[in-house]
């Protein structure tokens, strides 16, 4: 019997029921990602031992009597969280062989929760990018049609649970990268609040804007997740004290009367029309749960893009400062001097894209161009957060696209790095505004999936995930699995 397309509340009734053991879907997961990693390359650390060691442990607290939803369920890293005692790298050059001394919080939460963690899923290079071509470790692949991208940057967390090789992967997202590879590979995906989930330990791209949440296949299994996953950090300061709310006994609250904005800037030109369909068709389904449909407009949303691409790179060239060759992570060989030793670490350890955010963010934050691109991008942020809080404050929720298209081909050389950067046109607003989204299966297009998404107000997570619920109750798409093994 296999359970690698069950979710994280079948696997629970399951070990509950005695059913299965951890150790036993602990193999099952380590045997399909030997089977199927090769093809997808989502995952790239593995520590078997480690993992049926916590799996035997969880199975013992099991039969003492914990009970906890979480206890024993296989799982993975997007490899941007410190594990101690498996190598953390980013899928960089930089941090290849990088062991981290500590966990970062998120894994420390999972830990004590009981999950077990099997390893580390491939990425973008430092989480840029909406391909997860920019590893160092090669590209992953989309269990829907392997000559796809599963987007990006945790591009191996919506691979492997796509493919059934877990039922959650953690993922983090800055301008998009838990919703948009969420959409491609037909997974769902929460993009919590900032300052719900800490950042601790979790490697910084755009502190501003990084947050870390649940990809998984439906809406109840991220409300479990996020439960353990959320909750205030002295470790963080960003991190918020608000208490954590009980998300999964809020999924079956009414959704009668929910007022649904849908902006009609999200279906403008950038719009696939057979996602814009689909996604329409999902609205109407929202409509008969008794959600209202309005009507919105958030004007700035094509100046997002640019918005995030001053902001972000400016970020990230402050936080990447700290890979000089000295502490820790890539060092050149034999340096001449100090100068040489910073300049060729860098240059050999960085790949093109992290290159490219540096020095952006370099020009902008620089005397001469500060107020004319920092600045400036700071004051759109502002104009672009009241817009959400505006539309916000008539409606519950904002629904729309997810992402513009459907998976695109590897190695697309048609694809600019600004068409790349257009990925994220519908999600980087809730990044700039630090709102909650998530990403849900809506349809399938020409063999592959779509993702509808949903965005809340600050700390309105309870919303989307009830919403996102109901919707799973009344449509299939969240069980529709890419059949990986027949192409096998
Ligand atoms: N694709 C966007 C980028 O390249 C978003 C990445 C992310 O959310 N980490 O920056």
């Amino acid at each position: 019997m296999t359970f690698c397309y069950e979710t994280i509340e079948g696997m629970r009734g399951k070990l509950a029921s005695g059913a299965i053991s951890s150790v036993e879907l602990t193999r099952e997961s380590i045997n399909r990602i030997t089977d199927l990693n090769p093809s997808l390359n989502a995952v790239i650390t593995v520590n078997e031992e480690r993992a049926l060691d916590a799996a035997a442990k969880a199975d013992a607290a099991r039969r003492e009597g914990n009970s906890s939803p979480l206890l024993g369920i296989p799982m993975l890293h997007k490899d941007i969280f410190c594990t101690q005692n498996m190598p953390t790298t980013c899928a960089s050059k930089m941090l290849e062989g990088f062991v981290a001394p500590y966990d970062a919080t998120v894994v420390k939460h999972l830990n004590a929760a009981g999950m077990v963690t099997l390893g580390k899923c491939n990425m973008d290079e430092f989480a840029m990018g909406s391909s997860n071509e920019t590893s160092h470790f090669g590209a992953c692949k989309n269990p829907w049609d392997t000559a796809k991208v599963p987007g990006g940057s945790s591009g191996g967390s919506a691979s492997a649970v796509a493919a059934g090789l877990v039922p959650l992967a953690t993922g983090t997202d800055t301008g998009g990268s838990i919703r948009q590879p969420a959409a491609l590979c037909g997974i769902t995906g929460l993009k919590p609040t900032y300052g719900r989930v800490s950042r601790y330990g979790m490697i910084a791209f755009a502190s501003s804007m990084d947050q870390a949440g649940p990809m998984a296949r439906t809406a109840e299994d991220c409300a479990l997740v996020l439960e353990a996953m959320a909750g205030a950090d002295p470790l963080d300061s960003t991190c918020s004290d608000q208490v954590v709310p009980a998300y999964s006994a809020h999924l079956e609250d009414c959704v009668q009367g929910m007022r649904v904005g849908v902006p009609k800037e999200f279906f403008a030109n950038d719009l696939n029309s057979a996602v814009a369909e689909t996604i329409e068709a999902s609205l109407k389904e929202l409509e008969k749960l008794g959600a209202k449909l309005v009507d919105v407009s958030l004007p700035s949303t094509s100046l997002g893009v640019s918005t995030y691409y001053v902001i972000a790179p400016a970020e990230a060239s402050a936080n990447l400062s700290r890979y000089d060759g000295v502490r820790y992570g890539y060092r050149c060989d034999n340096p001449t001097d100090l100068q040489d030793l910073y300049l060729r670490s860098r240059t050999e350890g960085f790949g093109e894209e992290v290159k490219r955010r540096i020095l952006i963010g370099a020009f902008t934050l620089s005397a001469a161009s500060y107020d004319q691109y920092f600045m400036k991008a700071q004051q759109v942020r502002r104009l672009i957060s009241q817009e959400y809080e505006d539309v916000l404050s008539k409606v519950d929720v904002i629904a729309g696209p997810s992402a513009p298209n459907t998976a695109f081909a590897l190695n697309d050389s048609s694809k600019s790095i600004t068409d790349m950067y257009m990925e994220d046109v519908f999600t980087i607003g809730a990044n700039l505004a630090g709102l909650p989204a998530m990403s849900v299966p809506a349809g399938i297009v020409e063999g592959l999936p779509v993702g509808m998404q949903l965005i809340g107000r600050r700390f309105g997570e309870v919303d989307l995930l009830r919403l996102a619920h109901q919707f799973q109750q009344r449509t299939t798409w969240h069980t529709l699995t890419p059949k990986m093994e027949e192409r096998h």
